[in-house]
């Protein structure tokens, strides 16, 4: 899942990006309302965190012109203590969901996840298809009740995949979805991570469940 944060005190997005990379999201940083303007056009995320106050154009403004460009990604403003104003003008610009600074880290990776969730219009934790089975909240795969371990980036894969089964997805959509804006697109890294999940997916089962569709993508399926 790709998240964009916007924050303009450095401190503050550098540590919300590194909690988040650790939960296994790929994140980009704008640290302007026009940057995240650029970025939120330009990409397609699964959340976007906003703060209100920012330099030039405010969060406000940047969440009001999103939602006239259609962009329809969920939105979680940051606000100052207090300003209940702040909230309102936040939700009626079209946030989903608003977070009072300071914050524990522990309260925003759940608001995150729950926007994320709502995004992709599933209420489940956890996800599951045949008998692989992913607890988003532990971080945990297993496959017919064996553990499977995962590094963050090859949760996040399958977390995609899982999140789109049995429908294909295309290797544009887990760039888009899965690395941030850094990622080099001519390196065949995506293969090589759907190669690494099919070794510890795959492997020992007779039942394969992700499978290369040639032009297309890739696709977690159980066929017969
Ligand atoms: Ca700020």
């Amino acid at each position: 899942m790709r998240v964009l944060v916007v924050e303009d005190e450095r401190k503050v997005a550098s540590f919300v990006a590194r909690a988040l990379r650790e939960n296994a999201y790929a994140v980009d940083v704008a640290e302007s309302g026009e940057k995240a303007l650029g970025f939120a056009l330009d990409y397609s995320y699964d959340a976007i965190l906003l703060d209100v106050r920012l330099p030039g154009m405010s969060g406000i403004e940047v969440c009001r012109t999103l939602r006239q460009r259609g962009v329809e990604t969920p939105i979680l403003m940051l606000t100052a203590r207090g300003l209940v104003e702040q909230r309102v003008e936040g939700l009626d610009a079209g946030a989903d969901d608003y977070l009072v600074k300071p914050f524990a880290l522990a309260e925003l990776s759940a608001r995150v996840r729950a926007l994320i969730r709502r995004g992709f219009h599933k209420s489940d934790a956890r996800l599951r298809y045949a008998d692989l089975d992913l607890d988003r909240h532990r971080r945990r795969a297993t496959r017919g009740q064996v553990d499977v371990p995962l590094t963050s980036k090859e949760f996040a894969l399958l977390e995609f995949l899982m999140l789109r089964a049995p429908d294909p997805v295309t290797r544009s959509e887990i760039v888009e979805h899965v690395w941030d804006c850094h990622f080099d697109s001519e390196t065949n890294l995506v293969e090589v991570y759907i190669n690494r999940l099919r070794q510890k997916i795959d492997q020992n089962h007779p039942a394969k469940l992700i499978h290369t569709l040639r032009g297309v993508g890739y696709q977690l399926a159980l066929r017969d």
